[in-house]
C-alpha cells in the first residue's frame, strides 16, 4: 500500500516533524497557510523554514493565503486565495506547487471546480469510521483519512486499499512515532501526495 502523510496549516513544529521523517527516509506533504504568521494562536513556519522542509525532500502544498472558509467565501476571493498562494509558494520553493488542501475540509462544488482548475490535486478530509472512507469524493477531490492515536486500530481495516492519504492533526514527534509504527508493520511505502498515482 502506498501512503501519503499530510500535515495542514504549517505550524512551526512541523519543521521538527519534517526533519524527523526525513531522517527515517519518509517523504510527506505539508499544506501551509501562505499568507499568515500565526494561526489559532500558534506560530507558523517562516519562509526559510518552508524552504528547508522542501529541501528535505517533502512536498509543499497550498492551504490558501489566509485559511478562508471555502463554503462561504465569494468566487473572486476563492480564486485569489488559490492563485496567490500557488504563485507565492512556487516562487519560494522553486518548483511548481500542484497540491492544495481545503481549509477546514468542507467545500462547495464551485470551490472544488476552481481548485481543480488551478491544482492537480485538491485534498479534503474525512472524519469517521474506516468503513465510510473513500479515496475520492463526488467532486474528484482526494480525501484524507483523519488518523489519531484514538483510532489507530482503524488502520487494519484500511490495509486492503492500494493507496491511502492520511491527515494527522499537528502531531508531536512522539505521537508521530506511534502512528508510524503500525504503518511500518503494514509494510507501506510512503510517498508525497503528488507521487501517488492519480490516473
Ligand atoms: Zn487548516
Amino acid at each position: 500500500m502506498d501512503v501519503a502523510l499530510t500535515f495542514d496549516d504549517g505550524y512551526k513544529k512541523h519543521l521538527d516533524v519534517a526533519r524527523h521523517l526525513a531522517k527515517r527516509g519518509i517523504k510527506a506533504t505539508f499544506f501551509v497557510i501562505a499568507g499568515l504568521k500565526e494561526y489559532m494562536g500558534k506560530e507558523l513556519l517562516s519562509p526559510a523554514e518552508i524552504k528547508e522542509i522542501a529541501s528535505l525532500g517533502h512536498e509543499i502544498g497550498s492551504h490558501t493565503m489566509t485559511h478562508i472558509d471555502m463554503t462561504k467565501a465569494p468566487e473572486d476571493v476563492i480564486v485569489r486565495e488559490l492563485v496567490e498562494s500557488k504563485k507565492y509558494l512556487t516562487e519560494l520553493v522553486g518548483a511548481e506547487v500542484t497540491s492544495f488542501a481545503y481549509p477546514y475540509g468542507p467545500h462547495s462544488g464551485l470551490a472544488a471546480k476552481l481548485a481543480r482548475q488551478i491544482y492537480k490535486i485538491a485534498r479534503t478530509t474525512y472524519i469517521g469510521p474506516a468503513e465510510g472512507y473513500n479515496l475520492l469524493d463526488e467532486h474528484g477531490c482526494v480525501v484524507a483519512f483523519n488518523l489519531r492515536l484514538s483510532n489507530l486500530y482503524e488502520l487494519a481495516k484500511l490495509r486492503a486499499l492500494d493507496r491511502l492519504v492520511l491527515f494527522t492533526h499537528s502531531p508531536s514527534t512522539i505521537k508521530l512515532g506511534l502512528i508510524l509504527t503500525p504503518l511500518r508493520l503494514l509494510g507501506v511505502k510512503f510517498l508525497t501526495i503528488s507521487e501517488l498515482s492519480w490516473s
